[in-house]
């Protein structure tokens, strides 16, 4: 038999990454084709795969085809005008697909701007002509001059330098900056991003953010401090185009600083310094399908390797960062990063004071109990501005019969279709279905149809009627505005309608959680949440976590302009107002409430005492995709003979169905992460070969944020 391996004129066999769908059995190791002669790993090319020409990148090995059977493609093009991705960003590609358990070849690419897959040589040559073009004479304006430092801020900044010179090449510990609303944790990020970019000439910068909208302020700030630095963003609200202007800024580091959502950390970032981890707490760093990746800490992992720092901040930083950051005592040796407080606000007024409305004491279907609305009023007759909460969009979540008991069920989820007012639709926020709103009752005929509950159209409408007759000082008509998901659909619409509320032009500001994050809204004196209490008693055991994230974050919206601020409050309609996370937030103390939640999680040994995974399947039929994870669970145990991985059988997801399709999800728990991380890819394996026909979709979570 003859061998079809090419001989030495055809070319050396050159190994080469590329998107392949995420369980082909092709998918785990790089693909060979021929090149005349050998080229350096990061190398982008571009290479046949089936009928199409894809974008690959050269990997590190392994240098022979593992079977020689196979006849070797030719590589169709090296796009050499790129330097190659460095062994930085390649390592951590590969970390993210072992510990994610996705194929490196879909993380690396989808790492890659998407526009990059389809230029050529040619097209990219002309690219990098406009990119030479942006890069030079940028700075026109002088910077602005740093802030005087508080005290807190000149502690913060000053330890991260010290640590900074100490460790000597040695890999930095992560830094938590827990600084409470308003105490000017940004303006550490300014400083410590400047001692580096000024030190060194090809430093960089990553600055993250949770939220697209909340790059513009940074981004402002920024720019003004670092006019004489090519600051680029990433985030997905971008063009193709800018999106790729961007990355090769960054990959060629003519980008110093580099701000963007989670998708940013997986830049190339050649002269990686630092990086900023901005609302660390918040769960819009975890990715949420794909490779499910935690942005955060992938930064961790990244700065450690890269010889970086890595800054987290956050107000409420999530349990396991603060666990993570522990002092040293009691034969406890620590965390392993490094606390930096800032507990005292800037220029602002003292925190918000927490009010709670027990709401068992209302009228039954009170919205706004009199003391909240009374309190409204007093605010907006003095010309400051109110925003409430309430973390449901639409008219009302479920419409319904009170003869026949006919409710608004979505056909294709087990969940209810939401009633939005305002277009006449009953919607599903699962799957989309929408329908016109039945004119009687689907089942009896009935034309009295209710609504159960709330959503922020009907809180609108609420307000605009209790509060007709009131005017601003000035005499004119208040003005409410609502933003949610409904509002801020089209491009540019948020921007807009934040404006608007910075204008002063929005009396209150009604929405959902949306508003309750990072804006610097100047005259907002008083916050009110209206029935947060579903977290109180969530089966997710990181719901009080979020529930007080978001509380504390709302209040801290409120008094951050100190001439008005010490009048401002934050106000909560619960039916459980003794709730010990209430007393906290009263307190503003985020160290008690932590303590008590890890002491919870500590008895129930859950994260961060322990590290979760979920496995998650989807079937026309629940109890095929619970066998279906039973069995593999099953089969997984024959390889942890000493049962260091404990898993809990297969339960149906909430909601169950969705979109037509049953959902069943399976946890896997262990206090010693190496065990798990050893069985994710044979369980991987065991799913992969096992997955009966009916199984529609499977994926595995790693450190999974919502159970
Ligand atoms: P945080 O991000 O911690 O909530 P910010 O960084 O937004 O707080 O700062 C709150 C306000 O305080 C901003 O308007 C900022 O310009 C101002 N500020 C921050 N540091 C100082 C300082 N050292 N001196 C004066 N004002 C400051
Ligand atoms: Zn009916
Ligand atoms: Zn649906």
């Amino acid at each position: 038999m003859s061998s079809l391996l090419p001989d030495a004129a055809a070319g050396v066999p050159v190994p080469v990454l590329v998107a392949l769908p995420a369980h082909s059995p092709l998918s785990a190791r790089p693909l060979h084709y021929l090149h005349p002669h050998a080229l350096p790993a990061g190398t982008l090319v571009r290479v046949p795969l089936g009928a199409r020409q894809v974008l690959g990148v050269v990997w590190d090995g392994p240098e022979q085809p593992e079977s020689d059977s196979v006849q070797l493609r030719a590589i169709g093009e090296v796009l050499e005008a790129l330097p190659p991705l460095d062994a930085g960003w390649r390592q951590l590609v590969q970390f993210t697909a072992r510990y994610y358990q996705r194929s490196m070849g879909e993380v690396a690419l989808s790492a890659l701007p998407p526009q990059l897959r389809e230029v050529d040589g040619t097209q990219l040559a002309r690219r990098l002509k406009k990119l030479d073009k942006a890069a030079v004479g940028s700075a026109t304006e002088p910077a602005e001059a740093p802030l005087p430092l508080s005290a807190q801020q000149q502690a913060a900044l000053a330890t991260l330098q010290h640590q900074r010179l100490q460790a000597q090449g040695q890999p930095l510990p992560p830094a938590l900056l827990f600084g409470s609303t308003g105490s000017g944790k940004t303006e550490v990020y300014l400083q410590a991003a400047a001692a580096l970019l000024d030190e060194d000439a090809q430093a960089q910068v990553l600055v993250m953010v949770p939220e697209i909208n909340l790059t513009p302020q940074l981004e402002q700030r920024f720019a003004r401090r670092f006019p004489q630095h090519r600051m680029v963003s990433m985030h997905s609200g971008m063009t193709p185009a800018q999106r790729l202007q961007a990355w090769l800024a960054a990959h060629f580091g003519q980008a110093r600083i580099v701000l963007g959502t989670r998708m940013a950390v997986l830049a190339s970032l050649p002269g990686l310094r630092l990086i900023v981890v901005d609302e660390e707490h918040d769960p819009s760093y975890k990715q949420q399908e794909g490779a499910r990746y935690s942005a955060r800490d992938l930064a961790i992992y990244r700065a450690h390797h890269a010889g970086a720092g890595v800054l987290l901040g956050s107000a409420t930083p999530s349990l396991e960062s603060w666990h993570h950051s522990r002092p040293a005592g009691d034969g406890d040796a620590g965390g392993r990063y490094l606390r930096l407080c800032m507990p005292d606000r800037i220029g602002a007024a003292p925190l918000p004071r927490v009010r709670l409305v027990d709401m068992r004491q209302q009228p039954w279907q009170t919205v706004f109990s009199a003391a909240l609305l009374a309190a409204m009023e007093e605010r907006i007759a003095r010309g400051e501005q109110c925003m409430v909460l309430l973390n449901r969009r639409g008219y009302a979540p479920v419409l319904h019969c009170g003869d026949c008991g006919w409710k608004s069920e979505c056909p294709h989820c087990s969940a209810y279709r939401v009633f939005h007012k305002l277009d006449r639709t009953l919607r599903c926020h699962h799957c989309g279905f929408t329908e016109r709103v039945p004119f009687a009752c689907p089942s009896c005929g009935n034309q009295d149809l209710r609504t159960l509950g709330q959503g922020t159209e009907q809180l609108e409408e609420a307000l605009a009627q209790q509060l007709q007759d009131l005017q601003r000082p000035d005499g004119s008509a208040i003005r409410i505005l609502r933003m949610d998901a409904d509002t801020t659909r089209h491009a540019g619409s948020l921007e807009q309608q934040l404006g608007q509320v910075h204008a002063g032009d929005v009396d209150v500001l009604v929405g959902t959680q949306m508003i309750a994050k990072g804006h610097d809204f100047r005259r907002i004196t008083l916050v009110a949440a209206l029935n947060p209490d579903s977290a109180l008693f969530s089966s997710d055991f990181r719901a009080p976590e979020r529930l007080f994230s978001l509380l504390l974050q709302a209040g801290g919206r409120a008094g951050r302009d100190a001439a008005i601020g010490s009048r401002s409050e934050l106000w909560i309609q619960t039916q459980f107002p003794e709730h010990a996370l209430f007393a906290a937030l009263q307190a503003h103390d985020y160290p008690a409430f932590a303590a008590q939640q890890l002491e919870e999680r500590a008895a129930a040994g859950m994260p961060p005492f322990s590290h979760q995974a979920l496995v998650r399947a989807e079937s026309r039929d629940q109890q095929q995709a619970q066998d279906f994870l039973n069995l593999a669970l099953h089969s997984l145990q024959q390889y942890d003979p000493q049962g260091l991985v404990f898993g809990y059988p297969a339960i149906p997801m909430t909601p169950q169905r969705v979109a037509n399709r049953e959902r069943a999800q399976m946890l896997l728990e262990t206090d010693q992460r190496q065990a798990l991380l050893r069985l994710l890819p044979i369980l991987s394996q065991l799913l992969q070969q096992h997955r009966p026909r009916g199984i529609l979709r499977w994926a595995i979570d790693v450190d999974p944020l919502a159970i």
